[in-house]
């Protein structure tokens, strides 16, 4: 059973996004029917206040924005979501990452740039997508979504927690008993979503790539922490063991949960495969839960243990 006790999660990464461009309907759709516990969404307001999912507060990495708006160029080369209407956004085609220098794909081995016909689409309508397929199919798959750059939102003018939590309420997502986890970088905005907005969701404090962070300042507000996984496998020492940090065994004394991130099939760093990696960071470092660009693969590998 999904969801049990002690069962260690999967979170689609922007999707089953090793296989689709990122955080398009299409990729959360096979990320869902792999079987994630939860789908990822990154989400950034347009102009008109409607929050989309994408990964980035511009698009000219995932998108052709520069083709078919090239005046909405900011004087730093790029083109903000923020500047556009939601109308606007729905013209756009979505691609698989690229680097807009060259047009070369982030990741070469995946789902090929600037092919097939992909689109934006809002937070409301990937939830609406969710909640359909978990009636169809008698599942009960959460979301995971992330507040982006609160300060910039601000400096724009925009309160993008309000305007997420409100959406958030009106599709049942209210408590932790709810299939939702909300996660932000910003510690500030996420102590502010609990203490000033009132929020009852689980929270979870995504950690930048240093380790000072003060766990126990976060578990005064937060449910859980999102690092990344090199601040917990710290490399190898002379013998060839995998270094742990303690920061693990630290936040579960503080009932804290720990969802790290980002776990790449196609990059293993000094890992000599992807089962490995995830050996390593589930059950020698005893992380809860993963971000993964390849739910499948994570899960078919959590699986094979849990029936052990
Ligand atoms: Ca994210």
């Amino acid at each position: 059973m999904k969801n049990q006790k002690n069962k260690k999660i999967v979170i689609a990464h922007r999707g089953a996004s090793g296989y689709l461009p990122e955080h398009t309907l299409p990729a959360k759709a096979m990320a869902y029917a792999m079987g994630a516990d939860y789908l990822e969404q990154d989400i950034v307001l347009t102009k008109d206040d409607v929050p989309i999912v994408i990964h980035d507060i511009h698009l000219e990495t995932v998108t052709d924005v520069a083709l078919k708006f090239p005046k909405k160029k900011r004087n730093d080369g790029k083109y903000y979501v923020i500047d556009f209407t939601f109308k606007e956004l729905q013209q756009l085609n979505v691609s698989e990452r690229f680097d807009p220098e060259t047009n070369e794909a982030v990741f070469p081995n995946r789902f090929p740039a600037f092919t097939s016909t992909f689109k934006l689409h809002s937070l409301q309508e990937e939830i609406e997508f969710i909640q359909e397929l978990n009636k169809s199919t008698e599942k009960n798959i959460g979301i995971y979504p992330e507040i982006k750059d609160p300060e910039f939102h601000q400096k724009e003018g925009k309160d993008i927690s309000k305007i997420v939590l409100e959406i958030l309420n009106n599709y049942g997502y209210k408590t932790k008993n709810d299939p939702c986890i909300l996660q932000c970088f910003d510690a500030q905005e996420l102590k502010r979503i609990r203490n000033e907005l009132k929020s009852e969701l689980f929270l979870v404090q995504l950690m930048e790539f240093k380790t000072d962070e003060k766990l126990e300042e976060i578990a005064a507000y937060a449910d859980g922490i999102g690092p990344w996984y090199k601040q917990i496998i710290k490399g190898k020492d002379k013998k060839g063991n995998w270094l742990i940090s303690d920061l693990v065994e630290k936040a579960h004394k503080l009932h804290l949960k720990v969802h790290a991130y980002t776990f790449r099939a196609d990059q293993l760093g000094d890992f000599s495969s992807f089962e490995d990696l995830l050996q390593v960071a589930l059950y020698e470092a005893n992380v809860d839960g993963v971000f993964t660009d390849f739910p499948d693969k994570a899960i078919g590998f959590v699986d094979k243990k849990y029936k052990n």
